[in-house]
């Protein structure tokens, strides 16, 4: 690891100017960053450690959530609020990491996590769009296995590795921001960038700009929702896919519906036409069915990795019967 400058941002305006610097990473729970610095992947001059910065409550309210940026992922996972009206985000986090890594990893945190592409995580490998930009992408040519096949580019297919941000994507979250310009509000799908031509831009992010925390809508569907995520081990593995739903019901009849899929995106991906499927239509195994598939008809599989076409299709299959048949 090379040498760095360390800087406890006791403000949030100091936090911002320090962050600014091109050269310069904030640091909270460290689970991504510290990786990446020990692979030689990231090599910052300065680190700044938001750390005592005022980000670490749960406020419940009648409107919905709001979660502090510098809140733990298991401080969140276990909050009665979350275990009771957001399951589907309590399951998803759970589902992720190990017990240590949780307990360390921020939400701030996890919504800018880098990819695990093993071609992005190994300096030895040239050719990678994210970390050289312009260089190529190792993966296209190589063992594809673990990546996207929905929202990939020439230039990079690598997935976007959180459980948690699927979650927030089904739950409609807002994310709040500081940056040298002042507060922001952005959609969590607006968050996540495509990688189209730059792969090595991942959120809208500007340099120095901090999340505050994340909004949760009060809502029927967030109480109805659930996580399924499979995966190649039973702990401490990635998804091969995964699937975040909410139903909203009148009876049998599915009033609203939220669909986002990981382990197959190079974001999390939101599904609005597995939702077209389901709305307004009696809850069924068929039903479920045609929305599976509705979500991955625009899949571009790659060499290793069309078995998750089918993968993903069904794990909506399974999500959606699970959260169907909740109290
Ligand atoms: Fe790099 Fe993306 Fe290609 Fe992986 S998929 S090697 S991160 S450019």
């Amino acid at each position: 690891m090379k040498p760095f400058a360390y800087f406890k941002a006791s403000d949030e305006a100091a936090g911002v100017e320090a962050g600014t610097h091109p050269a310069a990473r904030f640091i909270a729970g460290g689970t991504g960053l510290v990786d990446l610095m020990r692979l030689g992947v990231e090599a910052p001059a300065e680190v700044v450690d938001v750390n005592a910065l005022p980000w670490g409550q749960i406020e419940s309210t009648a409107e919905g959530l709001r979660i502090g940026a510098l809140v733990r992922n298991t401080e969140l996972a276990y909050h009665p609020a979350v275990t009771s009206g957001y399951p589907v985000l309590s399951q998803a986090i759970l589902s992720g990491a190990s017990p240590q890594v949780r307990n360390m990893a921020t939400v701030g945190g996890n919504l800018v996590q880098r990819t695990r592409c093993s071609y992005f995580r190994d300096v030895g490998v040239a050719q990678c769009n994210k970390r050289s930009p312009g260089s190529g992408c190792a993966a296209r040519e190589g063992f594809s296995r673990m990546h996207a096949i929905l929202g990939g580019s020439d230039q990079c297919i690598a997935v976007h590795p959180s459980d948690m941000c699927v979650a927030l994507a089904a739950l409609d979250a807002v994310v709040f921001t500081r940056g040298s310009r002042g507060p922001r509000t952005i959609p969590l799908g607006d968050f996540h960038t495509l990688p189209a031509a730059h792969p090595e831009v991942e959120n809208v992010l500007e340099r120095g700009e901090l999340v505050t925390h994340v909004f949760l809508p009060a809502s029927a569907l967030a109480r109805r929702s659930t996580y399924v995520k499979s995966r190649d081990r039973a702990s401490f593995a990635f998804a091969l896919a995964s699937a975040a739903v909410a139903l909203e019901l009148d009876g049998k009849v599915i009033r609203q519906a939220r669909v986002a899929l990981g382990g197959v995106g190079t974001r999390p991906w939101r599904s609005r036409e597995a939702e077209q499927a389901l709305v307004g239509q009696p809850m069924s195994r068929p039903l479920f069915e045609r929305a599976g598939t509705a979500a991955v008809a625009g899949a571009r599989p790659v060499r290793d990795n069309a078995f998750k076409v089918k993968l993903a299709a069904r794990v909506i299959v399974r999500a959606l019967e699970r959260a169907g048949e909740m109290a």
